[in-house]
């Protein structure tokens, strides 16, 4: 909990362990820029497939209108539990449809993590997870994703982790691919987390919203290789729909039962007509294309940075997370005001992480902008470097 709560103030000691997302800044700053270089967007820069689309207006039409069921419409749950199994060579026990996958976090938090419980959560990491923990009162232990060496990809050192195990830890959290360094843990990385796990009788919290987004052959979830799994996932980046906050958890029911049960009491359920709709048009809908397109972006992005970035081509998500290229005593709040100057949006690094020597871009944009955007960086490079 946050040390500074202030004992006067009106406001619980829980939201005082809580600050505004640098994110929502950067989204008012774009607001009052003309014609900005935005790379610094978590979504998809293409629109809902029209098929999708038109399921939801269909669904609205035709009175998919009303609360569903708090665990979702059985449908829907069906097809998530057969993609694991597909995927994973595993069934979950159970699954729960959720306000996206943000509603999945708040849930599986408020269910699993009591005051004074320990979480490793990888450094660099999505903001959420470190805020919601704070909220639960439990106490945050970072495990680094770093490379050892620049140009390296971005990895996860198992000794590492196990030595930050104590009695109190109850949860392993693995989010890959990852937001915001691109990275995706190999199959190797993801069995040894899953059973140091196993042995210590942890549970693996698993984000997986990029798994479409994944650019190699292998692709693994603890799913296939923990004992104790919450498995997290949802459609608002494949499908380019973040407004409509649907997701989805799978896990066993002793976890599971406990987060619907808080389902009821908060979100109720997840949007009615939405779910229909992915009902109707999931098992049609191709989205292959559009994978394709972002491993070109990836190229584009990777192919034309300047080497003082010491990029390796992101293996995954829409992200990648190059070094700050800073000599002589320029700091990061130098970089990221000679970006706007010019018009270019990226975060860095220090909103995802301990450290402050990287920044987050990325290439979920059209090529024209992406273009402006590396002329931008290339520029900076040869200043800052
Ligand atoms: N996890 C990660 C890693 C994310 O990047 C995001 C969105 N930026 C979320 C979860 C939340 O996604 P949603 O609530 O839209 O499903």
């Amino acid at each position: 909990m946050n040390v500074s709560a202030d004992p006067q103030s009106l406001l619980s000691e829980r939201v005082q362990a809580i600050e505004p997302s640098g994110i929502r800044r950067m989204f008012e700053l774009i607001a009052s820029m003309e014609d900005p270089i935005n790379l610094s967007i978590g979504q998809p820069h293409y629109e809902a497939p029209p098929l999708l689309a038109e399921a939801a207006q269909r669904a609205i039409r035709d009175g998919h209108n009303r609360y569903t069921v708090t665990q979702g419409v059985p449908e829907l749950n069906a097809l998530v539990l057969d993609r694991t199994e597909q995927l994973h060579g595993r069934r979950p026990e159970t699954s729960l449809i959720t306000a996206g996958v943000s509603g999945g976090l708040v849930l599986t938090f408020q269910s699993m993590l009591n005051p004074g419980d320990e979480i490793l959560l990888p450094d660099p990491g999505f903001m959420m997870y470190r805020h919601l923990a704070a909220i639960c009162g439990a106490t945050v232990k970072y495990y680094s994703l770093y490379p050892d060496r620049s140009g390296e990809r971005f990895r996860v050192d198992l000794e590492e982790v196990a030595r930050l195990c104590t009695d109190r830890t109850k949860i392993v959290f693995v989010n890959s691919p990852s937001n915001p360094t691109g990275g995706v843990l190999s199959r190797d990385e993801i069995k040894g987390l899953s059973e140091l796990a196993n042995e210590r009788g942890l549970y693996v919290v698993s984000d997986e919203i990029y798994d479409f987004f994944t650019y190699l052959d292998d692709y693994s979830s603890p799913v296939s290789y923990a004992d104790r799994c919450i498995q997290l996932g949802g459609w608002s980046k494949t499908y380019a729909v973040p407004g409509w906050r649907l997701g989805w958890a799978t896990g066993p029911a002793e976890v599971l039962d406990a987060m619907k049960t808080l389902q009821q009491f908060s979100f109720v359920c997840a949007p009615a007509p939405f779910q229909r709709a992915l009902v109707e048009a999931m098992p049609e809908l191709d989205m292959t294309p559009y994978r394709d397109e972002y491993i070109g972006k990836r190229n584009r992005l990777t192919e034309k940075l300047h080497p003082a970035y010491h990029l390796r081509a992101p293996d995954g998500s829409f992200y990648a997370f190059p070094e700050l290229p800073l000599r002589n005593g320029a700091t990061s709040a130098d970089f990221l005001q000679a970006a706007i100057d010019r018009k270019l949006l990226v975060v860095l690094g220090n909103t995802f992480s301990q450290r402050d020597t990287h920044f987050r871009l990325s290439f979920a944009a059209d090529d024209e902008t992406l273009d402006r955007g590396v002329a931008v960086l290339n520029e900076l490079a040869e200043h800052f470097a």
